[in-house]
């Protein structure tokens, strides 16, 4: 075993400070809970405007332009999801802010919760380094299931949703995004609209109510929509009331802007333990972890493109060297910026060829209705397409169209999953990334600046 440290990828498109939209007249954020029998029928209680089977996006230039800096000045928001900041959490700030942790609606879920069933485990603290501090922590036996320290993904916590890490499936190459929806993905989402391929996306509460037409398209598209928390921390440094407020805000976010609550979610570097865990399963939420890592948010920055092209050109090969022969993977790769996603567009074809199935996770798990509400529903996996014997380019590209997620309405199909067979990979490094957008309102330069320098200087060791 070696420790691996890896700088954190910031991206950081400073177009802010002209756009304090904040003012709005009708705003569907407004939620009415005041007390909840259980904690898991929060969702119940949003009131969206947006239909998810029914997403009309405005064609202005931001929502049709190419050129990222067209893409990513500010719009008007639609009139389904007007946004008001005294509604939200400060953007990019911890989802407690701005007064959060103290709304009827949070009290509500947080009292419906039985905090004494909560693990009594410590929140992690943070070196002067940024590091997380792992002093004292036993990494063999890891008693919290703490995947920092050891990739752990079955929880040793009765009752916590376990992790999904790979898909079970052979030859299947789970296809995740993290960090949009980013203002400048309208190239990204063509190509991967106009080739049929879904994917799972990990949207951050912050981009989707600062960009929530790039959320809408998502759901539009039918990707499966995921959770990636409010402000992209590392979740087991925070206190358990911040840590279920960064996922209840993102959730409130993603179904205001979306019409649907994920079931989903995947924590910002990975950082996720069973106190976490506990937290999340409360709100219905199952961990998403991966067992491949491109490391792509770093190309050009702490690693070279070319030695991200030489990590994808590596997986691709394995969908053809027998490596995932009787089971598949789930690779971490990002909607952060432009480089992220040129890459997914020029490896794109290639992974197809390489590989029988390229799907989202809700896909590649069958998991048919990878939301709360019963609306919107993904196809289950195509059985017979992945039995059948290792395929030409040509056939296998079929194959992934006959198994991509698509988007129908009525009811809910069985949303049992398959077991996930044991990954032909261990776990990769966990660095994850920190990306940020224009923004409807950022206040404070000097605080988000702060934030992202503090970024800049974060290091992620871990054991693998
Ligand atoms: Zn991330």
């Amino acid at each position: 075993m070696y420790i691996k440290i890896s700088a954190v990828a910031v991206t950081l498109i400073q177009v802010v400070g002209f756009a304090q939209a904040t003012t709005s007249t009708v705003s569907a954020s407004k939620s009415t809970v005041s007390t909840l029998s259980k904690p898991q029928d929060y969702w119940k209680s949003f009131n969206s405007l947006v239909d998810p089977l029914n997403i009309t996006i405005a064609a202005i230039p931001q929502t049709t332009s190419n050129d990222p800096s067209v893409e990513c000045t500010y719009y008007e928001p639609p009139s389904n999801f007007k946004y008001n900041a005294k509604e939200w959490p400060n953007l990019w700030e911890t989802a407690t802010s701005n007064g959060m942790a103290n709304t009827s609606e949070f009290q509500a879920l947080y009292n419906a919760i039985d905090w004494s069933k909560a693990p009594k485990i410590d929140v992690r603290k943070l070196n002067t380094d940024g590091s997380i501090n792992m002093t004292g922590y036993d990494q063999n036996t890891d008693p919290d299931c703490w995947w920092s320290a050891s990739t752990c993904t079955k929880p040793k916590l009765e009752g916590v949703n376990e992790d999904i890490y790979t898909c079970p499936e052979p030859q299947t190459w789970g296809l995740t995004y993290d960090d949009g929806p980013n203002c400048s993905h309208n190239a990204f989402y063509d190509y991967l609209e106009a080739e049929k391929i879904k994917a799972s996306m990990f949207y951050i509460g912050s981009n989707v109510v600062n960009w929530p037409y790039g959320a809408q398209r998502g759901q539009k598209a039918g990707h499966h929509i995921a959770d990636h928390t409010w402000s992209h921390q590392l979740m087991t440094t925070l206190t358990n009331t911040e840590v279920l407020a960064e996922l209840y805000y993102t959730q409130k976010a993603i179904k205001m802007v979306t019409g649907v609550t994920p079931i989903h979610w995947r924590p910002a570097f990975g950082d996720v333990d069973d106190r976490v865990r506990w937290i999340a399963t409360q709100l219905g939420l199952t961990t998403i972890l991966w067992d491949l890592d491109t490391d792509d948010w770093a190309a050009g920055t702490s690693e070279t493109l070319e030695s991200v092209q030489k990590t994808y050109e590596d997986f691709i090969a394995m969908g053809t060297n027998g490596t995932f022969k009787n089971s598949g993977q789930i690779v971490l790769t990002h909607e952060i910026d432009n480089t992220t996603m040129t890459l997914a567009m020029e490896f794109l074809p290639k992974i197809r060829a390489a590989y029988k199935n390229v799907i989202d996770v809700a896909t590649c798990m069958n998991i048919t209705n990878p939301y709360h509400e019963s609306t919107v529903t993904i196809a289950p996996f195509n059985a017979s397409a992945a039995s059948s014997p290792a395929a030409a380019a040509a056939s296998s590209a079929d194959a992934v169209h006959s198994a991509a997620a698509s988007v129908t309405s009525g009811a809910a199909s069985d949303a049992t999953s398959k077991d996930g067979s044991k990954a032909a990979v261990s776990a990769a490094a966990a660095v994850d990334s920190v990306s940020t957008s224009a923004g409807i309102q950022v206040s404070s330069n000097s605080l988000l600046m702060a934030f992202f320098a503090a970024a800049a200087a974060y290091l992620f060791s871990k054991l693998m």
